[in-house]
């Protein structure tokens, strides 16, 4: 895996929607990746302050689609 691999990956692996083997191969890269690493963090940081936001509702489409485009 690359990191255009990983990191068109990473949104759906911090939603758990990746498949047993795809969250593997995920992992493994960011072992290994420290620049994936931080995005992912950084992914995970929106995403719960998101759902603050939103009041566990999770953020609106517009709303993801526009973290997505600050992200990458
Ligand atoms: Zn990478």
């Amino acid at each position: 895996m690359n990191c255009q691999d990983c990191l068109e990956r990473l949104d759906r692996y911090v939603d758990r929607e990746l498949t047993d083997a795809e969250i593997e191969e995920v992992k493994r890269h960011l072992v290994d990746c420290p620049p994936c690493e931080d995005h992912f963090r950084l992914q995970v940081h929106l995403k719960r302050l998101v759902k603050v936001c939103c009041d566990q509702g999770g953020a609106p489409a517009h709303l993801r689609a526009k973290l997505r485009q600050i992200l990458f």
